[in-house]
């Protein structure tokens, strides 16, 4: 595995002692390793009207709590005032939450602390399973959300049904895709976690729909963060069961010659190709084979209100309780730079001793 490249900041005092006000210093959010976290990830509920086999148990099971919008939009708001640039609105399934429309408008109003590159708007992102984005895509992009990423594991739809364990659930995200590249929601991404002899087949099919739907494909490698489950058809994380990005471009290549893109952002966690012809976009996320943390810019809230600071975090931090003990933005703030300096340098997927995470993926956010 390779080993993150990260240098070590110093504690400053007034941080670590929780007396440092909003506004007060100069100095954007950043963690202990020198990584400045721009990348806000908030999951607006743990439900989800799918079930994929890799991802949930099959059952309906326990939720955690959701917050009213308006806590999550308190919270962002104070992100924001630390360097916050881009929210991604997550879940579970973020669009089965009542109010989003209205959160997302209250977002397209938040300004960036530290606009560096002239941008004076956030970066609002939306992670859906897509299933009911046909109709929400215009509304959601006239509210002013920029950018869509569908889940979508398979082109064949008895494959996709099978993950999804909902029938015809295909034809509706195919729906909801195309509706979010026609309301200017693009580029609309296309993720794919690939699971070895269930839906890699699933590759050379996939390159031709970036092709033919003028969407970015991007394949992920399957991370050990799924519910435990027995259930028929559920999948058990190995690292057997991982396909890796060196077999993605191998095939890939086989198909097309792939030609290598540059990256759009040093954080970015997807390696970009298109063909060489020049037509479709594929992104390789490969968190397990070729591990990117020591660029991560990434923090998560849960829907009840938790900051977690690696998806791999053995423990989260309650922002709820904070507000709900009356603190004030600027202690609230203070808390939140202590949280983030301690973030994780890196996981250690594979490694002996490896731990699963306190949460599973659809508890956190994906
Ligand atoms: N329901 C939304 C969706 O389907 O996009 C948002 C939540 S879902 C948990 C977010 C993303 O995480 C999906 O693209 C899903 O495929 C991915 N995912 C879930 N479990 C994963 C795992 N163990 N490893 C890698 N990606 C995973």
């Amino acid at each position: 595995m390779a080993t993150a490249s990260l240098i070590s900041i110093a504690p400053p005092e007034a941080l670590l002692a929780g007396s440092l006000e909003i506004g007060s210093g100069e100095e954007r959010l950043r963690d202990s390793h020198g990584r400045a976290i721009t990348d806000l990830r908030v999951s607006v509920t743990d439900r989800c009207n799918y079930k994929c086999v890799y991802c949930r148990t099959g059952e309906e099971g326990v939720n955690f709590t959701e917050l009213p919008i308006e806590q999550y939009l308190r919270m962002i708001r104070i992100f924001v005032s630390l360097g916050i640039e881009k929210v991604r609105i997550t879940g579970g399934e973020p669009l089965l939450r009542a109010g989003l429309l209205d959160m997302v408008a209250e977002l397209a109003r938040m300004e960036p602390a530290f606009p560096e590159d002239g941008r004076h708007t956030l970066d609002i992102a939306l992670t859906t399973n897509g299933h009911l984005l046909e109709s929400l895509a215009a509304p959601l992009k006239a509210a002013g959300l920029n950018r869509a990423t569908v889940s979508m594991d398979a082109v064949d739809p008895s494959t996709f049904a099978r993950i999804t364990r909902v029938p015809r659930s295909f034809e509706r995200v195919l729906a909801g895709v195309r509706a979010a590249r026609d309301a200017g929601l693009g580029p609309v991404k296309v993720n794919c976690v690939l699971l070895r002899d269930f839906n890699d087949d699933q590759i050379e099919r996939f390159a031709e729909f970036s092709r033919a739907e003028d969407v970015i494909v991007r394949f992920i490698e399957w991370m050990p963060l799924e519910e435990p489950s027995t259930a028929p058809g559920s999948r058990t994380w190995s690292p057997e069961t991982v396909v890796p990005m060196d077999e993605i471009v191998a095939r890939l290549n086989s198909f097309r010659p792939l030609v290598a893109l540059r990256a759009n952002a040093a954080s970015e966690t997807a390696r970009r190709f298109t063909f060489d012809d020049g037509i479709g976009e594929i992104g390789i996320v490969a968190p397990v084979s070729r591990p990117f943390c020591g660029h991560c810019s990434r923090i998560r809230l849960t829907s009840d209100g938790k900051i977690r600071t690696c998806l791999f975090s053995q423990t989260d931090h309650d922002l709820q309780q904070k507000m709900l003990q009356g603190q004030s933005d600027a202690e609230i703030a203070a808390y939140i730079r202590q949280v983030v300096y301690r973030k994780e340098a890196r996981h250690h997927i594979g490694e002996p001793g490896f731990l699963k995470p306190s949460r599973n993926m659809v508890h956190i956010g994906g």
